[in-house]
């Protein structure tokens, strides 16, 4: 079946009660009849709710559907989503290669809490492809990806940067948020954990916050090790909105998308615009990636004014009138992000013609989005 089939029927109730969808069992103890019951139940069942109660193990097993994995570990954010991902890639000291793109809480762990587990990161332009076999050495340990890159969207090589890392005895992880496993499944192109944040497009509608990581084969043991070691979780009324979401997601990704795309080719055009990211954009560097590897796109990207100082792009932003100004992305509702305050990069330095801004674009009309981000630039 096609992912869009396999996100509506996955994850549904099995029991004779006829409900369309898992009810929200709230709990943490389970009572059990008798210790033996309790220690070894059978069949087997939880008599503990860290695990996850309704409908969290059919949000997982709907997860698994779609990447095709054999298990999905939830978090209680992405952010908690991506740490855990990394935190199952690797096994002990030495060094892990992250994309100098990588969403900045993530970047601020990799810096201030891998040290403290003896393991350096050492930061990799996001399109370096293969060459990140010079990176390599006997210290490598892991290699953290994220593709688009956050705020600036470059697409990386997936593919060639596995392959490189399987010769090495190297694990991958990936940031997947973008795509929310739907446009891309990193799992199919070789990488060994993936994770997203459920809070951008899974969820939806930017109501609560949520991660998940999934993996296949020997990965999905070490997963499910590290994910009860430590104590991730997710609420049950959390998880019922993320499964809730789930349901849409190929229809509204589609239509975010879309809008996305037409708003990207007619900023291109603008004159105060010296660069759109978008990579469904023929001029984007890392289009041909992106056609190989994505099925479509997604509603979240950024262009560079040209010659307009950070301070302007955000009176820019503040003009707006349908989007709001705000962190987060892949509601049902625009938003504007200026990303000038945010770019911390080391291995490749940003060089703007301008202030940077971030558009999530939502399921509003696409022409009186239009007509709002021509009235601000104006
Ligand atoms: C938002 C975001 C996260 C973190 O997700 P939260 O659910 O907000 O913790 C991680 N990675 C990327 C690329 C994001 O945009």
């Amino acid at each position: 079946m096609k992912r869009e089939t396999r996100l509506i029927h996955a994850g549904r109730p099995k029991d004779d009660k006829g409900l369309v969808n898992a009810p929200v069992e709230r709990a943490s103890t389970v009572l059990a009849p008798t210790t033996a019951e309790l220690y070894n139940p059978t069949p087997p069942r939880r008599h503990y709710a860290r695990g996850g109660m309704a409908p969290n193990g059919e949000l997982r097993e709907a997860l698994c559907g779609l990447y095709e994995a054999d298990h999905c570990a939830l978090a209680s954010s992405g952010l908690a989503a991506v740490i855990l991902a990394i935190r199952s890639a690797i096994e002990g000291p030495g060094e892990v290669l992250v994309s100098d793109t990588v969403y900045s809480p993530v970047r601020r762990f990799c810096n201030e809490e891998l040290p403290r587990l003896g393991v350096t990161p050492i930061y990799y332009d996001p399109r370096i492809g293969e060459d990140i076999a010079d990176l390599i050495t006997d210290q490598t340990r892991a290699i953290l990806l994220e593709s688009p890159g956050s705020l600036t969207f470059e697409i990386q090589d997936i593919p060639a940067i596995c392959r490189v890392a399987q010769a090495h005895g190297v694990k991958t992880a990936i940031d997947d948020t973008w795509s929310a496993g739907l446009l891309m499944n990193p799992l199919a192109l070789g990488v060994d954990f993936a994770a997203q944040s459920l809070t951008k497009y899974v969820g939806g509608h930017s109501d609560f916050l949520g991660g998940a990581v999934v993996a296949r084969g020997v990965n999905a043991d070490t997963l499910k090790d590290r994910a009860s070691l430590y104590g991730q979780h997710m609420s049950p009324d959390d998880g019922f909105l993320a499964l809730r979401g789930l349901r849409t997601l190929a229809m509204r990704l589609e239509r975010s998308g879309r809008n996305a795309l037409i708003l990207a080719e007619r900023l291109e055009g603008h004159p105060k615009i010296a660069r759109v990211l978008h990579p469904a954009l023929a001029s984007h560097p890392d289009h041909a990636l992106y056609t190989r590897d994505f099925s479509g796109p997604a509603g979240c990207f950024s262009f560079v004014l040209d010659g307009v100082s950070a301070r302007d792009g955000e009176a820019i932003a503040e003009r707006l009138q349908l989007f709001g100004i705000g962190f987060s992305w892949g509601g049902y509702e625009s938003l504007v992000l200026p990303c000038d305050r945010q770019l911390k990069r080391t291995a490749v330095p940003w060089q703007g013609e301008g202030a940077l801004l971030r558009l999530s674009i939502g399921l509003e009309d696409v022409d009186d989005l239009l007509a709002d981000l021509e009235q601000a630039l104006a």
